[in-house]
C-alpha cells in the first residue's frame, strides 16, 4: 500500500489576521505530527503549481481574475470579514490545486494506492461566484472535475466530514449528477446550508447533526444516509473533504468526535474505494482548528490510509 501525501513548505506563508484560527500554525501542526517514525512509508511529494485553467473547471474566470486581482503587494487584503488573502496566498492556492489534481492523477496512473493533501487555505465553502469561509478557490471541486476531464471519470463521489457544510461544493454540483455530494455537519452552524431537504438533482446528500451530538450521532448519519448513497452511485473515484473540527477539542463547533471516529470513517470509505473504484481515494484537509485535536485526528485518519 503505498499513500503519498502532498504538501509545501510554502502553505504557511498564507497569512491571515491576527487570532483568526486557520493560521499557519495548523500545517506545522500536521507536518510535525506526520513527521513521526510510523510514517516513514508516506511517500511524501512536493505539491506541484496547478494549470490555472483548472480554476474554470469550478469558476467563471471573471471571477478568479477578480481574486487573482485582489492579491495584495503586502498587508493583508480582506475578501470577506473572515475571508482575505496575503502575498503568497495565491501561489499557495495554486499549489493546493496543484497538489489535489497531482493527487487525483497519482490515484488514477497507479503511482499511488491514495492521497492525503496537508494544504491551506481550504476550499469546500468557495462557491462558483463568491469567496467566504476562508476559501478561495474550491479545491475539492475542481479535483473531481479534474479526475472527469483528465482521467475520464463519469461518477465521482465526494464525501465532505468537515463540520461546517460545504455550501462551495454543494453550489458547484447542484445540478450536475455525475458528482455525488454527501456531507455531515453540525446544523445549525456556519454557513448555514446543509438541510436534508438540499437535494440538488438527486446528487446531493446532506446528513445534518445537532450541537453535542458524538461520533455515534456520526457513525450513524455515515452508515444510513451517506454509505447507501455511495453504493448506489458506484463512483469511479472518492474524494474526502476531511476536515477535523468535528474533534471535541475544537473551538469552532460542538460535535465531539474522537481520533477514533476518523480512523473508523476512513477504513470504511476505504472499502467502498475497493469495492467500487480500485480503491482510488484521495483525501483534502479542510478545517480543524485545535493543534491537538487536528494533528492527532489527521494522523489517525492517515495511518489508515497508509495501513488500510
Ligand atoms: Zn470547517
Amino acid at each position: 500500500m503505498t499513500t503519498a501525501l502532498y504538501t509545501h513548505d510554502l502553505f504557511v506563508e498564507h497569512l491571515t489576521p491576527p487570532g483568526h484560527p486557520e493560521r499557519p500554525e495548523r500545517l506545522r501542526a500536521i507536518t510535525k505530527a506526520l513527521s513521526s517514525e510510523e510514517f516513514n512509508a508516506l511517500d511524501r511529494r512536493e505539491a506541484p503549481l496547478a494549470d490555472t485553467s483548472t480554476f474554470l473547471y469550478a469558476h467563471p474566470a471573471d471571477h478568479i481574475a477578480m481574486l487573482e486581482a485582489a492579491s495584495p503587494e503586502d498587508g493583508i487584503k480582506r475578501i470577506d470579514a473572515e475571508t482575505s488573502m496575503s502575498p503568497k496566498t495565491w501561489e499557495c492556492v495554486t499549489r493546493a490545486v496543484g497538489a489535489a489534481n497531482a493527487a487525483v492523477d497519482a490515484v488514477f496512473n497507479g503511482d499511488a494506492d491514495n492521497c492525503f493533501v496537508a494544504a491551506r487555505p481550504p476550499g469546500h465553502h468557495a462557491e462558483k461566484t463568491t469567496a467566504m469561509g476562508f476559501c478561495l478557490v474550491n479545491n475539492v471541486a475542481v479535483a473531481a472535475r479534474y479526475a472527469q476531464n483528465a482521467h475520464g471519470a463519469e461518477r465521482v463521489a465526494i464525501i465532505d466530514w468537515d463540520v461546517h457544510h460545504g455550501n462551495g461544493t454543494q453550489d458547484i454540483f447542484w445540478d450536475d449528477e455525475s458528482v455525488l455530494y454527501a456531507s455531515t455537519h453540525q446544523m445549525p452552524l456556519f454557513p448555514g446550508t446543509g438541510a436534508k431537504t438540499e437535494e440538488g438533482v438527486g446528487n446531493i446528500f446532506n446528513a445534518p447533526l445537532t450541537a453535542n451530538s458524538g461520533g455515534d450521532y456520526f457513525r450513524q448519519a455515515m452508515k444510513e444516509r451517506i454509505f447507501p448513497a455511495i453504493d448506489e452511485f458506484n463512483p469511479d473515484m472518492i474524494l474526502i473533504s476531511a476536515g477535523f473540527d468535528a474533534h471535541y477539542r475544537d473551538p469552532l463547533a460542538q460535535i465531539n468526535l474522537v481520533e477514533d471516529d476518523f480512523d473508523w470513517a476512513t477504513g470504511r470509505i476505504m472499502e467502498l474505494s475497493q469495492r467500487y473504484c480500485d480503491g482510488r481515494l484521495v483525501s483534502l484537509l479542510e478545517g480543524g482548528y485545535d493543534l491537538i485535536g487536528l494533528s492527532q485526528s489527521t494522523a489517525a485518519h492517515v495511518k489508515r490510509l497508509m495501513n488500510g
